[in-house]
């Protein structure tokens, strides 16, 4: 039985960036009879039950299964093996690596999928066995999601991990929300906890830094209330949900029911704790929301934010924001403005860090100088960017190994080779002084 981050986004196939190459399901290369997709609580309960019943593990939400065709005959009898009501044929594996561009087309079926909520079961055929995907599980409610955080989870590290600066980072920090329906192509979050949002009760939360504040490390800092995207905390699609689930893009969608009131009112109970002496939102926070919340953008400059604010315009030049899935630069110039607009009125400066994408696909080095020069005509300082890296389950990465972009037959520049990279980070570093150890954000 497979499970975890690295199982669930190769459970198809998927593209290895180590090895260059496109690989079969995990599911198949390990010979597993079962892998555990998404958060995976209801599954693996499921699971645990049939064991112990020692029942099939058929049909359970959120896996997939591994069958030679006399196998899936058998389990599945009644199932077409072409795309219908109830199936999605994904090319095979044989087929994407005889034509690259079919990659695309399948990264696109899975996501399409996922984000209608499809109750169709997605089949792909890995040479000699297939790979047979349940629907995902229905999300967690509020109250469940609570329930699984009031289990007694140890929140001691395991020694191993006590020197590992990204511990630090999590040792006082507690996840508010789970999911992200913000589809930003290159971005893995979606394709494993799922395009809704679901967000913890106040009292859970608060539970939950209590017990933080009992850890002996404790020193009067939380440091993160956060998740996928901070400021998705509390929103909630007033029609329950479309097929399209692609709330935030090309603009905020006009069903998304967005309460500041709620984030604003966590933060003042969390803050008027005791024991807490800073509170601080290190996750990512979207620029879009928080300027339709404008308390909440006050109050998280004033008052929790660590050091600078972190924002993730990603670029600066539009037809790549565009194949980022990302909004387009006159947001960052709005964001800007409206955080100038906030420092002179309280007199006390909001520091702004933006995150930028060198060698997306589509990026060039003209594309790095215009950036550049659109960064410090806002008077914008980039300390840390971070190079493309094609992480499975993307659709950054299929535009990356088919060179396409989707619903376009027009060719797509690569930068593929690490001079052509290079060329693009130089631009900046050289753009902003930076020193190549600056290059790798977090
Ligand atoms: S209707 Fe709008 S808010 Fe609701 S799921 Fe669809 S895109 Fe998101």
């Amino acid at each position: 039985m497979l499970g975890g981050i690295e199982a669930s986004l190769r459970r198809f196939v998927h593209y290895d960036y180590k090895q260059d190459k496109l690989r079969g399901s995990f599911l198949t290369d390990a010979k597993a009879d079962i892998l555990v997709y998404g958060m995976g609580e209801k599954a693996v309960v499921e699971i645990a039950k049939r064991l112990k019943e020692n029942s099939i593990l058929d049909g359970i939400p959120g896996t997939c299964q591994r069958f030679t065709d006399q196998q899936l005959q058998s389990h599945y009898p009644l199932l077409p093996l072409k795309n219908s009501r109830e199936t999605v044929l994904l090319p095979s594996l044989d087929q994407i690596a005889g034509q690259k561009k079919l990659f695309l087309e399948a990264e696109i079926e899975i996501d399409r999928n996922l984000r209608a909520g499809s109750r169709r079961v997605i089949i792909q055929k890995q040479q000699s066995h297939w790979v047979l995907q349940h629907p995902a599980p229905a999300p967690l409610k509020p109250v469940e999601l609570d329930e699984l955080y009031n289990l007694p989870f140890s929140r001691k590290p395991h020694p191993e991990s006590l020197n590992i600066p990204a511990h630090k980072m999590i040792a006082h920090s507690l996840t508010i929300v789970r999911g992200c329906s913000g589809n930003c192509s290159f971005c893995a979050i979606t394709r494993h906890q799922g395009p809704a949002i679901i967000s913890r009760s106040k009292e859970s939360i608060v539970r939950e830094c209590k017990q933080i504040i009992q850890m002996d490390s404790f020193r009067g800092t939380i440091s993160d209330l956060g998740g996928p995207t901070a400021n998705l905390y509390g929103t909630q699609c007033t029609i329950g949900s479309c097929k399209k689930r692609d709330c935030l893009y090309p603009k905020v969608c006009s069903n998304l029911h967005i309460d500041e009131n709620i984030f604003l009112d966590l933060l003042s109970t969390v803050s008027g704790i005791k024991e807490v002496k800073h509170l601080f939102i290190s996750s990512g926070l979207r620029m879009e929301l928080l300027l339709l919340t404008p308390k909440l953008l006050r109050r998280i400059t004033r008052y929790h934010t660590p050091g600078s604010l972190k924002i993730a315009p990603e670029h600066s030049e539009n037809e790549l924001l565009c194949l980022m899935h990302k909004e387009p630069h006159s947001l960052l110039q709005n964001f800007v403005a409206e955080c100038r607009k906030i420092s002179r009125e309280s007199g006390k400066e909001v520091l702004l860090t933006p995150y930028i994408i060198t060698s997306h696909p589509g990026s060039t080095v003209e594309h790095s100088r215009k950036m550049v020069k659109s960064m410090k005509k806002l008077n914008l300082q980039i300390r840390k960017f971070q190079d493309f890296t094609p992480a499975p389950g993307t659709i950054s990465t299929a535009m990356y190994v088919t060179g396409h972009q989707p619903g376009s037959k027009k060719h797509l520049f690569i930068p593929r080779n690490q001079a052509e990279r290079k060329k693009q980070r130089e631009v900046i570093e050289r753009g902003f002084n930076l020193g190549s150890k600056k290059r790798n954000r977090q």
